[in-house]
């Protein structure tokens, strides 16, 4: 049995006892990094107050016990207390959690458009992914997928909606990170349904010309044309919210760069 902790360990529940640590486990791990040399409570007190947390010297104190007890710090002599080797580890990956953190949560408020030009940004995004992953489809697809590719286009709404048809054919490229990235550009509920009363309000939501054309491409193996029908796909939705920012904009007869205002309420149609 191992009885250094580990620096992937969860601490155990009996191990959560002093109020904040969670929160102050990096910054405190962090302080004792700056320097090779022991440092006090007081350095390490200083070093929080700077990065704007206000504790006390003997809080410090019941950190670094605490810390010591895990194997993160050790106490050198009189001088103070310095970082053990899991203790660097332990600082390492609460970075890696912080930063993967920071990036979730970007990637999220990106997904999640609150302006014309933001939609436009992922329609720009999507049109580059698909070119790469129709011309793939066009090049690989099976028989067998040419035929659910048909069957997708049989399947159609009377509106001319194909759910799923994008994120099939970007399967068929046989890339599986091309794949999923254009899944997750494509399965965003709330952009598809902002994006559809946009397209809906400039009677353009149902784009069968690109569907048959990509369909067609696929069947003949040609990936040039593949590309071409994504091309224009994409340049026409994302001039159709141009138009829509640009007529909401002469509604409201006030901005300069229309497509920087945040999302005009629009009836889905
Ligand atoms: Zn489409």
């Amino acid at each position: 049995m191992a009885t250094t902790p580990h620096f992937a360990d969860t601490p155990k529940a009996d191990q959560i006892r002093i109020p904040g640590l969670a929160l102050l486990e990096l910054p405190i791990l962090a302080a004792l990094a700056q320097t090779d040399h022991p440092v006090g409570a007081t350095t390490v007190r200083d070093s929080l107050r700077n990065g704007g947390y206000e504790i006390s010297d003997p809080s410090v104190g019941r950190y670094m016990h605490e810390f010591d007890a895990r194997g993160y710090t050790r106490r050198a002599s009189n001088r103070g207390r310095e970082l053990t080797s899991a203790g660097r580890l332990r600082l390492t990956q609460l970075r890696r959690q912080e930063t993967r953190a920071a990036q979730d949560a970007r990637f999220r408020e990106l997904l999640s458009p609150s302006t014309l030009k933001e939609i436009i940004d992922i329609l720009a995004v999507r049109r580059s992914l698909e070119c790469l992953s129709c011309r793939e489809a066009a090049l690989r697809a099976t028989p067998e997928q040419v035929e659910g590719v048909r069957a997708f286009v049989a399947s159609r709404r009377p509106s001319g909606d194909m759910p799923g048809f994008h994120s099939y054919l970007s399967a068929v490229s046989g890339n599986a990170l091309l794949s999923a990235l254009v899944d997750l550009l494509t399965r965003q509920e709330a952009l598809h349904q902002t994006l559809r009363s946009i397209l809906g309000a400039q009677g353009s939501l149902a784009d069968m010309q690109f569907h048959e054309a990509v369909v067609e491409a696929v069947e003949r193996h040609d990936a040039d044309a593949a590309e071409v029908a994504v091309v224009e796909h994409f340049d026409r939705m994302i001039a159709a919210v141009a138009a829509f920012a640009s007529s909401a904009a002469t509604d409201s007869a006030s901005s300069a760069d229309e497509t920087t205002d945040p999302i005009p309420a629009v009836s889905d149609r």
